[in-house]
Protein backbone atom coordinates (compact mmCIF):
# COMPACT_ATOMS: atom_id res chain seq x y z
CA UNK A 1 0.00 0.00 0.00
CA UNK A 2 1.14 4.09 -0.30
CA UNK A 3 1.87 3.84 3.52
CA UNK A 4 3.79 0.91 3.36
CA UNK A 5 6.05 2.40 0.20
CA UNK A 6 6.73 5.58 2.37
CA UNK A 7 7.56 3.63 5.31
CA UNK A 8 9.38 1.83 3.36
CA UNK A 9 11.21 4.48 1.67
CA UNK A 10 11.87 6.35 5.14
CA UNK A 11 13.63 3.22 6.61
CA UNK A 12 15.54 3.18 3.54
CA UNK A 13 16.79 6.60 3.82
CA UNK A 14 17.90 6.85 7.40
CA UNK A 15 19.58 3.77 6.71
CA UNK A 16 22.03 5.64 4.35
CA UNK A 17 22.00 8.93 7.07
CA UNK A 18 18.94 11.30 5.13
CA UNK A 19 16.92 11.59 7.85
CA UNK A 20 13.18 12.03 6.59
CA UNK A 21 10.39 13.10 9.43
CA UNK A 22 7.87 11.98 8.45
CA UNK A 23 5.76 11.35 4.67
CA UNK A 24 4.50 14.32 3.99
CA UNK A 25 7.87 15.83 3.91
CA UNK A 26 9.09 12.88 1.75
CA UNK A 27 5.79 14.24 -0.47
CA UNK A 28 7.22 17.47 -0.29
CA UNK A 29 10.87 16.92 -1.10
CA UNK A 30 9.54 15.45 -4.75
CA UNK A 31 9.12 19.51 -5.64
CA UNK A 32 11.79 21.12 -4.60
CA UNK A 33 13.21 23.29 -7.68
CA UNK A 34 15.43 25.62 -5.22
CA UNK A 35 18.06 24.49 -2.95
CA UNK A 36 19.40 27.53 -0.43
CA UNK A 37 22.61 26.28 1.34
CA UNK A 38 23.98 27.87 4.39
CA UNK A 39 28.08 28.30 3.27
CA UNK A 40 30.09 27.82 6.55
CA UNK A 41 29.59 24.29 7.99
CA UNK A 42 27.14 23.16 5.00
CA UNK A 43 28.96 23.77 1.71
CA UNK A 44 32.48 24.26 3.59
CA UNK A 45 33.69 21.77 5.98
CA UNK A 46 33.12 24.19 8.70
CA UNK A 47 36.37 23.45 10.00
CA UNK A 48 38.01 26.87 9.79
CA UNK A 49 41.68 26.99 10.61
CA UNK A 50 43.51 30.67 11.77
CA UNK A 51 46.09 31.20 9.51
CA UNK A 52 46.81 35.07 10.38
CA UNK A 53 46.89 37.39 13.37
CA UNK A 54 47.65 40.88 12.75
CA UNK A 55 47.61 43.12 16.52
CA UNK A 56 47.13 46.68 16.02
CA UNK A 57 48.44 47.35 19.60
CA UNK A 58 50.03 44.45 22.00
CA UNK A 59 50.82 41.62 20.58
CA UNK A 60 49.46 38.39 18.46
CA UNK A 61 49.04 36.53 21.61
CA UNK A 62 47.50 38.99 23.28
CA UNK A 63 44.50 39.54 20.27
CA UNK A 64 44.57 35.76 20.37
CA UNK A 65 44.24 35.34 24.38
CA UNK A 66 41.14 37.94 24.33
CA UNK A 67 39.51 36.22 21.09
CA UNK A 68 39.22 33.16 23.02
CA UNK A 69 37.72 34.49 26.25
CA UNK A 70 35.09 35.69 24.39
CA UNK A 71 34.78 32.42 22.10
CA UNK A 72 34.66 29.92 25.13
CA UNK A 73 30.87 29.69 25.18
CA UNK A 74 30.51 29.44 21.79
CA UNK A 75 29.86 26.56 19.42
CA UNK A 76 30.34 28.86 15.62
CA UNK A 77 32.92 27.38 13.68
CA UNK A 78 34.78 30.44 13.81
CA UNK A 79 34.82 29.61 17.87
CA UNK A 80 35.99 26.38 17.31
CA UNK A 81 39.03 27.62 15.37
CA UNK A 82 40.37 29.92 17.77
CA UNK A 83 39.65 28.02 20.19
CA UNK A 84 42.01 25.29 18.73
CA UNK A 85 44.40 28.77 18.32
CA UNK A 86 44.77 28.63 22.00
CA UNK A 87 44.75 25.19 22.83
CA UNK A 88 48.21 24.77 20.26
CA UNK A 89 49.80 27.91 21.53
CA UNK A 90 48.59 26.63 25.46
CA UNK A 91 47.67 30.01 26.17
CA UNK A 92 45.52 30.80 29.53
CA UNK A 93 42.14 32.17 28.80
CA UNK A 94 40.87 35.29 31.17
CA UNK A 95 37.11 34.69 32.27
CA UNK A 96 34.01 36.19 30.38
CA UNK A 97 31.32 37.55 31.39
CA UNK A 98 28.01 38.42 29.55
CA UNK A 99 29.01 36.51 26.86
CA UNK A 100 26.23 37.13 24.10
CA UNK A 101 26.37 35.79 20.44
CA UNK A 102 24.89 38.32 18.20
CA UNK A 103 23.61 35.82 14.86
CA UNK A 104 25.54 37.12 12.06
CA UNK A 105 27.57 39.62 13.34
CA UNK A 106 30.42 38.10 15.96
CA UNK A 107 30.29 37.79 20.03
CA UNK A 108 30.59 40.59 22.81
CA UNK A 109 31.38 39.68 26.27
CA UNK A 110 33.39 41.69 29.68
CA UNK A 111 36.50 40.51 29.71
CA UNK A 112 38.83 42.01 32.20
CA UNK A 113 37.07 44.90 32.89
CA UNK A 114 37.09 45.58 29.33
CA UNK A 115 33.81 45.82 26.88
CA UNK A 116 34.65 43.48 23.99
CA UNK A 117 33.73 42.18 20.67
CA UNK A 118 34.47 40.32 18.09
CA UNK A 119 33.47 39.40 14.47
CA UNK A 120 32.74 40.32 11.17
CA UNK A 121 35.02 43.48 9.53
CA UNK A 122 31.16 45.12 9.02
CA UNK A 123 29.85 44.54 12.27
CA UNK A 124 33.52 46.10 13.81
CA UNK A 125 33.07 49.42 12.11
CA UNK A 126 29.93 49.89 13.93
CA UNK A 127 31.88 49.61 16.91
CA UNK A 128 34.83 51.03 16.21
CA UNK A 129 36.53 52.98 13.24
CA UNK A 130 39.04 51.17 11.01
CA UNK A 131 41.24 52.89 8.63
CA UNK A 132 41.44 52.62 5.06
CA UNK A 133 44.83 50.78 4.72
CA UNK A 134 43.55 47.82 7.56
CA UNK A 135 40.17 47.30 5.38
CA UNK A 136 42.33 47.26 2.36
CA UNK A 137 44.70 44.41 4.37
CA UNK A 138 41.53 42.29 5.39
CA UNK A 139 39.87 42.72 1.94
CA UNK A 140 42.88 41.21 0.35
CA UNK A 141 42.65 37.90 3.04
CA UNK A 142 38.79 37.65 1.72
CA UNK A 143 39.76 37.81 -1.99
CA UNK A 144 41.94 34.99 -0.59
CA UNK A 145 39.03 33.16 0.45
CA UNK A 146 39.58 33.97 4.12
CA UNK A 147 36.74 34.90 6.82
CA UNK A 148 38.38 37.60 9.12
CA UNK A 149 36.76 38.32 12.70
CA UNK A 150 38.18 41.93 14.02
CA UNK A 151 38.62 42.50 18.11
CA UNK A 152 37.47 45.38 18.99
CA UNK A 153 38.17 46.64 23.08
CA UNK A 154 35.97 49.36 24.35
CA UNK A 155 35.54 50.71 20.90
CA UNK A 156 39.27 50.43 19.33
CA UNK A 157 40.30 47.61 17.27
CA UNK A 158 43.05 45.84 18.42
CA UNK A 159 43.58 43.31 15.88
CA UNK A 160 41.87 40.58 13.76
CA UNK A 161 42.04 36.78 13.23
CA UNK A 162 41.97 35.67 9.66
CA UNK A 163 40.37 31.80 9.04
CA UNK A 164 40.05 29.80 6.16
CA UNK A 165 37.56 26.79 5.83
CA UNK A 166 38.12 24.57 3.28
CA UNK A 167 34.30 23.32 0.71
CA UNK A 168 33.47 20.22 1.20
CA UNK A 169 34.92 17.54 -0.94
CA UNK A 170 32.08 16.65 -2.74
CA UNK A 171 30.20 20.31 -2.92
CA UNK A 172 31.17 21.34 -6.61
CA UNK A 173 30.03 18.35 -7.89
CA UNK A 174 27.01 17.84 -5.85
CA UNK A 175 26.06 21.29 -7.10
CA UNK A 176 26.52 20.72 -10.73
CA UNK A 177 24.26 17.52 -9.99
CA UNK A 178 21.10 19.56 -8.91
CA UNK A 179 21.83 21.88 -11.93
CA UNK A 180 21.75 19.34 -14.24
CA UNK A 181 18.57 17.93 -12.78
CA UNK A 182 17.25 21.32 -13.09
CA UNK A 183 17.51 22.41 -9.20
CA UNK A 184 18.51 26.37 -8.84
CA UNK A 185 21.26 26.30 -6.04
CA UNK A 186 22.30 29.55 -4.32
CA UNK A 187 24.70 29.91 -0.99
CA UNK A 188 23.25 32.38 1.62
CA UNK A 189 25.84 33.17 3.77
CA UNK A 190 26.61 35.81 6.97
CA UNK A 191 30.18 36.06 5.46
CA UNK A 192 31.53 39.23 3.83
CA UNK A 193 30.68 39.48 -0.35
CA UNK A 194 34.58 38.80 -1.32
CA UNK A 195 35.07 35.94 0.83
CA UNK A 196 32.11 34.16 -0.60
CA UNK A 197 32.61 35.15 -4.16
CA UNK A 198 36.29 33.57 -3.68
CA UNK A 199 34.26 30.13 -2.57
CA UNK A 200 31.22 30.33 -4.72
CA UNK A 201 33.72 30.51 -7.84
CA UNK A 202 34.99 27.79 -6.70
CA UNK A 203 32.01 26.03 -6.17
CA UNK A 204 30.23 27.59 -9.25
CA UNK A 205 26.61 28.65 -7.39
CA UNK A 206 25.47 32.16 -6.89
CA UNK A 207 25.81 33.64 -3.91
CA UNK A 208 24.05 36.02 -1.54
CA UNK A 209 26.42 37.48 0.90
CA UNK A 210 26.46 39.49 4.26
CA UNK A 211 23.04 38.12 5.22
CA UNK A 212 21.92 38.73 8.38
CA UNK A 213 19.72 35.82 9.45
CA UNK A 214 16.51 37.61 8.95
CA UNK A 215 18.24 37.92 5.65
CA UNK A 216 18.64 34.62 5.24
CA UNK A 217 14.92 33.61 5.51
CA UNK A 218 13.29 36.60 3.62
CA UNK A 219 15.42 35.32 0.93
CA UNK A 220 13.53 32.27 1.12
CA UNK A 221 10.65 33.68 1.17
CA UNK A 222 11.47 35.75 -1.99
CA UNK A 223 12.48 32.31 -3.54
CA UNK A 224 8.91 30.98 -2.68
CA UNK A 225 7.36 33.82 -4.19
CA UNK A 226 8.44 32.97 -7.19
CA UNK A 227 6.94 29.91 -7.18
CA UNK A 228 9.79 28.15 -6.42
CA UNK A 229 9.44 24.97 -3.67
CA UNK A 230 12.60 25.76 -1.91
CA UNK A 231 14.84 23.60 0.34
CA UNK A 232 17.16 25.23 3.05
CA UNK A 233 20.34 23.25 4.03
CA UNK A 234 22.15 24.85 6.76
CA UNK A 235 23.98 23.70 10.24
CA UNK A 236 21.23 25.87 12.31
CA UNK A 237 23.80 28.16 14.07
CA UNK A 238 22.14 31.55 13.51
CA UNK A 239 19.91 29.88 10.44
CA UNK A 240 17.27 28.17 12.69
CA UNK A 241 14.79 31.10 11.11
CA UNK A 242 15.52 30.20 7.55
CA UNK A 243 15.33 26.44 7.79
CA UNK A 244 11.89 27.50 9.24
CA UNK A 245 10.79 29.28 6.16
CA UNK A 246 11.83 26.63 3.61
CA UNK A 247 9.31 24.50 1.95
CA UNK A 248 11.85 21.45 3.48
CA UNK A 249 14.13 22.76 5.86
CA UNK A 250 17.09 20.15 5.92
CA UNK A 251 20.24 20.08 8.49
CA UNK A 252 23.58 19.34 7.51
CA UNK A 253 25.13 16.33 9.44
CA UNK A 254 26.89 17.26 12.94
CA UNK A 255 24.62 20.74 13.03
CA UNK A 256 23.40 22.24 16.03
CA UNK A 257 20.43 20.23 18.71
CA UNK A 258 18.54 23.64 17.19
CA UNK A 259 19.01 23.14 14.14
CA UNK A 260 17.85 19.38 14.06
CA UNK A 261 14.28 20.15 15.84
CA UNK A 262 13.84 22.79 13.36
CA UNK A 263 14.61 20.71 10.34
CA UNK A 264 12.27 18.97 8.70
CA UNK A 265 14.91 16.46 7.07
CA UNK A 266 18.81 16.19 7.93
CA UNK A 267 21.43 14.44 5.92
CA UNK A 268 23.88 13.10 8.46
CA UNK A 269 26.72 12.13 6.73
CA UNK A 270 28.06 15.26 5.92
CA UNK A 271 27.97 14.89 2.35
CA UNK A 272 26.50 17.53 -0.07
CA UNK A 273 25.80 14.94 -2.50
CA UNK A 274 23.07 13.65 0.06
CA UNK A 275 20.72 16.69 -0.12
CA UNK A 276 20.53 15.42 -4.20
CA UNK A 277 20.25 11.54 -3.09
CA UNK A 278 17.23 12.79 -0.61
CA UNK A 279 15.11 14.62 -3.53
CA UNK A 280 16.11 11.22 -6.06
CA UNK A 281 14.49 9.33 -2.98
CA UNK A 282 11.54 11.11 -2.66
CA UNK A 283 11.14 11.27 -6.86
CA UNK A 284 11.10 8.16 -6.88
CA UNK A 285 9.20 6.60 -4.34
CA UNK A 286 6.49 9.21 -5.06
CA UNK A 287 6.61 7.95 -9.17
CA UNK A 288 5.96 4.35 -7.77
CA UNK A 289 2.88 5.35 -5.54
CA UNK A 290 1.21 7.27 -8.41
P1 LIG B 1 27.54 31.70 7.70
O1 LIG B 1 26.34 32.18 6.95
O2 LIG B 1 28.73 31.58 6.82
O3 LIG B 1 27.25 30.47 8.52
P2 LIG B 1 27.20 33.26 10.12
O4 LIG B 1 25.87 33.89 9.86
O5 LIG B 1 27.26 32.13 11.07
O6 LIG B 1 27.92 32.85 8.72
O7 LIG B 1 28.18 34.42 10.59
C1 LIG B 1 28.34 35.54 9.76
C2 LIG B 1 29.58 36.29 10.12
O8 LIG B 1 29.45 36.82 11.46
C3 LIG B 1 30.82 35.43 10.15
O9 LIG B 1 31.44 35.36 8.90
C4 LIG B 1 31.66 36.16 11.17
O10 LIG B 1 32.33 37.23 10.53
C5 LIG B 1 30.67 36.72 12.14
N1 LIG B 1 30.47 35.86 13.31
C6 LIG B 1 29.33 35.24 13.67
N2 LIG B 1 29.50 34.56 14.81
C7 LIG B 1 30.80 34.72 15.17
C8 LIG B 1 31.60 34.25 16.26
N3 LIG B 1 31.13 33.48 17.24
N4 LIG B 1 32.90 34.63 16.29
C9 LIG B 1 33.40 35.41 15.31
N5 LIG B 1 32.71 35.88 14.27
C10 LIG B 1 31.42 35.55 14.20
MG1 LIG C 1 26.23 29.80 10.15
Amino acid sequence: STPAAIAAALAAGAKRGLLIKGGAVLEKLREVNAVAFDKTGTLTEGKPQVTDIVAFSGDEAGVLRLAGALEAGSTHPLAVAILAACEARQLALPAARQAVAIGGEGVTATVEGRALFLGSPVAAAKRAPMPAERLAAIEALNADGKTVAVLVADGAALGFLAMRDEPRADAASALKALADQGIRTVMLTGDNARTARAVGRDLGIEVRAQLMPADKQRIVGELKAQGLTVAKVGDGINDAPALAAADVGIAMGGGTDVALETADAAVLHGRVADVGAMIALSRRTMANIR
